[in-house]
C-alpha cells in the first residue's frame, strides 16, 4: 500500500498537458515467488529463521490475476478490463508467473545488506535484485516484463505488510512492485500497487483524529481501490479520469453568482465518455479542482459496498494530467436532494436526481448566504438552494405580488465542455 517518491520531476513536467492517454497495462508483467531456502538453491535444506514457506501457489496466483484461469471469480484482470472497458488489462497472455525463486537467507546489493525477513525497502530491493540474478542466470530475459511484482515470503517482521510499489514507470528505472506473504492470492493487491505504476496515488479522506478534531488519512476512500485493501471496486472519479478510462465534462470557471448549472452524470460504472464532470471555480483562487462522478455496482463495481452505489460522489483532487501523481480526497456522497459545498469557493453541488444508470446534479456558485429582492426578480438561485425566483419560498417576501420575468445578461448559461475522450 506504501509508495515510493515520485521520480523524474522534469519529465513530469515537460509532459503535462498532453490530454488523454490510456494506461499502458498491457505490457508484460512478471511476477516472481520467492522462497526464503536456508541452502539458496532449494526447499531440501528448509527454510531461513524467522520465515516459513509460501503458503500460496502458483496456480492461487494465477486465480487471482488472469481471468483466463478464473472466469466467474475475483480477479485482477478482471478489475483492469471491466473498470477500463478494455483500455487497461492484464492477462495470462502477456504475463508469466515464474517458477519460485530460491534465495539466501541474507546478501548484499550494492553494499547494502539485506535479509530475506526484511521488512523494509531496503530489504525488498536487495531481495528484488537477487531475484533478477536468479532469473537471469535461469535463462530469462526480464527485459520482456515491463512490471515486476514480488511476492514476498512469510516472515515475523512482513506479517502485516500488504504491497509497495514505484509510483510512475519510466523507461530509465525498473518498474517493480511487492505483495506481501498474506497477499499474493489478493486480487486487489496487484490492482492497487500496478497502479501506482501507472502514476496512481492514493484515496483518502478526512476521518474522526478520535481527539474532536480531523485528520487526514491517504487510505479511507472506500470509492476507489486505491483506499484500504481488499475490497473489489474501480478508482475513483478522479483516478479513473487520470487513467484515462473515462472522460470528464470541464467547468472552467464562467459560471455567474446564483447561476445552478444542470449537468448529466451517466453512471461511471457503465459508461466512460463524460462520466464525471471536473469543475474548475476559477474565481476563488486557491481552491482545488472539484471532481464529480456517479457509481452503480455494474461491471467492475459489481461488489461496490451498497452504502456508496447509487450515489453522486463528490472529490476534490489536484491532478491535472495522466504524472500528477498526487491524492484524491473524498468529500461526500450525496442522495438525491442532498448538497454539499465547497468551503471557501461557495461552489454547492447538489443531487437532483438519482437512477439506475444516470444520475442529475446541478452546480451552482452562491452569491451569497441569502436571497435578495434583485436576485429573486432576476430568478437567480442567489443562496444554491436549488430554488430561484418565486420557486423558492424565501424570495415570496421579496418579491412583488405580480413579478415580470427579467433575466440578467450575465445569466445567459454557460457551456459545459466535453472533452479528453
Ligand atoms: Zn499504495
Amino acid at each position: 500500500m506504501a509508495a515510493l517518491a515520485v521520480l523524474c520531476p522534469l519529465l513530469v513536467l515537460a509532459l503535462q498537458g498532453s490530454g488523454l492517454w490510456t494506461a499502458a497495462l498491457q505490457s508484460p508483467s512478471l511476477v516472481i515467488r520467492v522462497y526464503p531456502a536456508a541452502n539458496g538453491v532449494s526447499a531440501a535444506a528448509g527454510v531461513c529463521a524467522g520465515t516459513s514457506p509460501p503458503s500460496f501457489s502458483a496456480g492461487d496466483v494465477r486465480r487471482a490475476l488472469f481471468e483466463s484461469a478464473n472466469p466467474k471469480g475475483s480477479t485482477a484482470g478482471a478489475t483492469f478490463s471491466r473498470c477500463s472497458s478494455n483500455r487497461t488489462r492484464i492477462t495470462a497472455a502477456t504475463s508469466l508467473v515464474a517458477e519460485p525463486v530460491y534465495l539466501f537467507c541474507s546478501g548484499a546489493n550494492d553494499d547494502q545488506q539485506w535479509n530475506i525477513d526484511g521488512c523494509s525497502f531496503e530489504h525488498f530491493l536487495g531481495i528484488a535484485a537477487a531475484a533478477d540474478a536468479a532469473l537471469t542466470a535461469r535463462g530469462l530475459t526480464l527485459s520482456r516484463f515491463r512490471h515486476r511484482v514480488y511476492l514476498l515470503p512469510p516472515s515475523d517482521a512482513c506479517r502485516g505488510f500488504v504491497g509497495l510499489a514505484q509510483i510512475g514507470c519510466l523507461d530509465a528505472f525498473d518498474c517493480r512492485a511487492w505483495i506481501g506473504p498474506n497477499y499474493w492470492a489478493t486480487p486487489q493487491s496487484y490492482v492497487h500497487e500496478l497502479s501506482h505504476h501507472l502514476y496512481l496515488a492514493h484515496a483518502g479522506k478526512y476521518v474522526d483524529n478520535g481527539q474532536g478534531g480531523r485528520a487526514f488519512d491517504q487510505y479511507a476512500d472506500d470509492t476507489c481501490y486505491m483506499g484500504f485493501c481488499c475490497a473489489d471496486r474501480c478508482p475513483n472519479t478522479p483516478h479513473a479520469w487520470q487513467l484515462g478510462w473515462i472522460s470528464v465534462q470541464q467547468l472552467e470557471g464562467g459560471l455567474a453568482r446564483g447561476q445552478a448549472l444542470p449537468v448529466a452524470l451517466p453512471s461511471q460504472s457503465l459508461t466512460a465518455a463524460g462520466a464525471g464532470l471536473r469543475v474548475l471555480p476559477a474565481w476563488s483562487p486557491g481552491a482545488p479542482p472539484l471532481f464529480v462522478g456517479y457509481r452503480t455496482r455494474h461491471r467492475g463495481d459489481a461488489a461496490l459496498d451498497p452504502s456508496l452505489a447509487s450515489k453522486v460522489h463528490v472529490y476534490s483532487a489536484n491532478i491535472t494530467n495522466q504524472y500528477d501523481s498526487v491524492q484524491t480526497t473524498w468529500q461526500a456522497a450525496l442522495e438525491a436532494g442532498g448538497s454539499w459545498e465547497q468551503p471557501g469557493s461557495g461552489l454547492v453541488v447538489r443531487a437532483t436526481s438519482t437512477g439506475p444508470r444516470a444520475a442529475s446534479v446541478t452546480v451552482c456558485r452562491r452569491g451569497g448566504m441569502q436571497e435578495t429582492a434583485a436576485s429573486c426578480l432576476n430568478e437567480l438561485d442567489w443562496d444554491c438552494n436549488g430554488l430561484a425566483g418565486a420557486a423558492d419560498p424565501a424570495c415570496l417576501p421579496l418579491l412583488p405580488k405580480r413579478t415580470t420575468r427579467r433575466l440578467a445578461a450575465h445569466e445567459t448559461a454557460p457551456s459545459v465542455q466535453h472533452s479528453w475522450e
